[in-house]
């Protein structure tokens, strides 16, 4: 399976996984820092196995990404930082 990873001028979300194995990006994460960026495509990929936000899926998420809550945490105190800059 290829994986294409395409940054959008998205609303509402930092990344999103299409049915074609594409996972598109927001265009404002490219400010953030790259372990941030990380955590949102590993985010993204983790949903090709687990659908939705479940405990299942959070628990399988920190596999890859063990501090996952302090980029999410990150992500939500710098989001209109990125939005607007
Ligand atoms: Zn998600």
């Amino acid at each position: 399976m290829n994986i294409v990873i395409v940054y959008k001028n998205i609303k509402n979300r930092w990344g999103s996984l299409s049915k074609d194995a594409t996972i598109n990006l927001n265009i404002h994460l490219i400010k953030a820092p790259v372990d941030v960026i990380d955590y949102v495509i590993l985010h993204e990929l983790c949903h090709f196995k687990i659908k939705g936000h479940s405990f299942r899926f959070w628990n399988y998420l920190k596999q890859f990404v063990p501090d996952y809550e302090q980029k999410k945490k990150w992500l939500e105190y710098n989001t209109s930082n990125l939005l607007s800059s």
